[in-house]
Formats: structure tokens, sequence, C-alpha cells
């Protein structure tokens, strides 16, 4: 019975999910570089959900390869990552890889993505102060620009794209914060250190990403160890933090 009182007394807006909303270039981006903390958000009942703006068609080095059949494989062990981490199966908006544009397409797919999905939080590439600074992926620097801007000020005001909330339903939403991955200038970290073994599992099932699995799985713990090291963490994620 007090279950039932205390129950009543929560607001709906408390019971409800949290959403991490995380969008990425490429198949394996997410497990490299936030794994561990959706990893953690989902274990703490996030709902966390991956949009994928390419199927990593160009990842390979063998020119024999297609890249339907690239994509394909790439798709299937990005399934398999987010079973691991605990995230939902992930949507793939199919762009080709290499070729992203900051243009009102992308704009517009992903400012729908955040009205479809309504985060409390959102995650994304540094497109400001990447990481490398000077070598940084052209689709990391174009797909963290344009989902910045899609969260703020796109996905927020009603005026913009006004034919989502016409024509499907999309009403505007306000993401109250973005967590920006593979940053050179991280202000916010999170300790990984009880969710550092999901984070290199799910990296693995990236196969075709993976020459030698226990130099990358050693690698990446170094890395999580030398991450944690500013913060007096043991293993941690780095992120630049931007409260919108
Ligand atoms: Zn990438």
């Amino acid at each position: 019975m007090s279950d039932e009182r205390d129950d009543a007394a929560i607001e709906p807006q408390a019971r409800q999910v949290q959403v991490c909303l995380v969008i990425a270039a490429h198949p394996d981006d997410v497990e490299s570089w936030a794994g561990g903390t959706v990893a953690g958000l989902a274990q703490a009942g996030w709902r966390v959900v991956y949009v994928l703006c390419t199927s990593g068609d160009k990842g390979t080095s063998d020119p024999s390869e297609t890249p339907e059949r690239v994509a394909a494989r790439r798709e299937a062990e990005q399934r398999a990552a987010c079973r691991v981490i605990g995230a939902e199966e992930p949507t793939f908006l199919r762009l080709p890889d290499g070729e992203l544009e900051d243009n009102r397409a992308l704009l517009r797919l992903l400012t729908s993505a955040i009205r479809r999905h309504r985060p409390a939080l959102l995650l994304t590439h540094d497109a400001v102060t990447p990481w490398p600074p000077y070598t940084c992926h052209r689709d990391h620097r174009v797909v963290g620009r344009v989902a910045l801007d899609a969260a703020y000020p796109y996905a927020r005001d009603a005026l913009s794209f006004p034919e989502l909330a016409r024509d499907a339903g999309l009403a505007p939403h306000s993401t109250p914060e973005v967590w920006l991955f593979c940053s050179a200038a991280p202000d916010h970290y999170v300790d990984i250190s009880a969710t550092l073994d999901l984070k290199i599992a799910a990296r693995l099932e990236h196969r075709s990403q993976t020459s030698d699995a226990e130099a990358l799985a050693r690698d990446w713990r170094r890395r999580a160890v030398e991450t944690g090291a500013p913060a007096g963490l043991g293993a941690a994620e780095a992120f630049k933090r931007l409260v919108l």
C-alpha cells in the first residue's frame, strides 16, 4: 500500500524515462569515444538511441569490396555493439560515407531525429575543437556542426521546418544539454571504471574495423586511464559539455 501511495505522489514527468540521443558519423564512433558513458546511462535506466549518419561504406582497404557489402556488414556490427551497450536498435540514415555536407538536407534529418526522440542529453562529435585538431575526419566535423545546429535552434523553434510538426507530428523540442566527444578541449569527465569492459566488448563487435583485438583492447584501456588521470579517475571518457 505504501508503495502505491509513494508512486502516486511522483509527478508523471519524473517517472518518464530519460533519453540520451547519440548522433554520430560512422559505425564504431560511439563505442570508441563514448561507449562506457552510454553503457552507464543504459544501466541507470536511460533509453540510449543511436542515429548513424552513414553506414561506413568506405571502411575497407580491400579494393574488390563494394560499398553495399561493406555497409551491410558494418550495420550488423553496429547492431551487435548496441546490444552489448544496452542501446536500442540503431537508426541508419545511410548517407554516403565521406560525403557528408553541412546542408539543409542533413539539418532537416537531424532536426527530425531530435524532435522524434526528444533527448534530455545529446551526444555528438566536437566540430569546433575536434580531436585530432587538424586531421579530424571531415564527416565528424560536419556531423558535429549540423547536430549542434539542429539541437539549437532548429529543433527548438516551431517556425523552423514547420512541415515536421504539420505533416509528421514532430513537435519542437528543447535539448537541455549536449556533450561533445572526440574533443581537444574537454571539461566533463565520466567515470567508466564499471563499464570499461562493456565498452571494449562493444568496440570489438566492429570486427571489420579490428585487425588485432588484443592490441585494440589494450589501447582503449590505456586511453581510458590517460583520459581519467587529469580528473583523478581510474578510467574515464571526456566531453565538452554545453548547457543550452
Ligand atoms: Zn568516424
